[in-house]
């Protein structure tokens, strides 16, 4: 199946990098005029060079701003009033002892994983409904359904996710904008490959190792026994985001290599 969305505008949050990129790249190869974003000028001017690069022709505008603080998001507002798709992919995590979340840590969490989300939804949804087509996705985790211990906050954020796209969706039901969430599992991204070479060389493992390991111990459930890759995850939401998909909506889409051991 290939997927024409030269005639939509599409905002992905969060885009410089990691899985937010490769959705970008997703979009604008079928054809879509995207907008990047991340907080700093440089690597949102970096971003673009790589993506014109790898993807000659390419239609992709940048915006540096934080979108976890107001003035990030009226940036945006100004700088693209309208969007066709809108894909909620920022997202923050760090594993943490629960008992050492204070509260201005738990308010980062929700500023930048969910009101960020809600922020942008209340606005470029709303143009959608007016124009009678639009696609909204948010980025939620496979840590929003089963919490490990040391990521509390960030789980708490990515169940509010669930629940907001769901609610969403219902309030937008029969306009033609359609509203899902997907579920990624562990993804490899330049930070997460960064990190788990920092710790295999801690123990002193090859990479290919380390990771096999880490999968058969800790994620045993993982029927793939790999991270997941960024242009995996990436299919599905440019799926999501396409007219062939206009019958998906208020639902939670796994992309998680078969993790979670539920058919539903
Ligand atoms: P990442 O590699 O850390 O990329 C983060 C992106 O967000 C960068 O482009 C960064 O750019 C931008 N960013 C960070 N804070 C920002 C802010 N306040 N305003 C605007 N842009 C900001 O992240 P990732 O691993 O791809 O994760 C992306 C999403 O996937 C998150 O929602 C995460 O929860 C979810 N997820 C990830 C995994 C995984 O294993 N990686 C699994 C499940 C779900 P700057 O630093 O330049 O600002």
């Amino acid at each position: 199946m290939r997927f024409d969305l030269s005639d939509k505008k599409a905002i992905v949050s969060g885009s410089t990098a990691g899985i937010g990129y490769a959705i970008a790249k997703g979009l604008a190869k079928c054809g879509a005029h995207v907008l990047i974003n991340g907080r700093d000028e440089h690597r949102v001017d970096e971003a673009i060079v790589q993506m014109r690069k790898e993807i000659p022709g390419a239609r992709v505008d940048g915006l540096a701003a934080d979108l976890s603080r107001l003035e990030g998001i009226e940036k945006m507002k100004s700088f693209w009033p309208e969007a066709d798709i809108l894909v909620n992919n920022l997202g923050i995590y760090e594993p943490r002892n629960f008992f050492e979340i204070d509260d201005d840590e738990w308010e980062r969490f929700f500023q930048t994983n969910v009101m960020t989300a809600v922020r942008l939804t209340r606005h470029y949804a709303k143009g959608m409904v007016d124009r009678g087509w639009g696609r909204v996705t948010f980025n939620a985790s496979v840590t929003g359904g089963f919490f490990p211990g040391e990521m509390v906050h960030y789980g708490a954020t990515k169940a509010a996710l669930l629940g907001l796209s769901r609610g969403v969706a219902e309030s937008v039901a029969g306009t033609g904008v359609t509203v899902n969430a997907f579920i990624p599992g562990p993804t490899k991204t330049e930070k997460t490959k960064a990190h788990i070479m920092n710790m295999a060389e801690q123990v002193g493992k090859p990479l290919h190792q380390f990771e096999k390991e880490m999968f058969q111990q800790q994620l045993p459930s993982s029927l793939i026994q790999r991270f997941c890759t960024s242009e995996e995850v990436a299919n599905l939401v440019v799926f999501l985001s396409s007219n062939e998909a206009g019958a998906i909506t208020g639902a939670a889409l796994h992309v998680d290599g078969g993790i979670i051991r539920s058919i539903l």
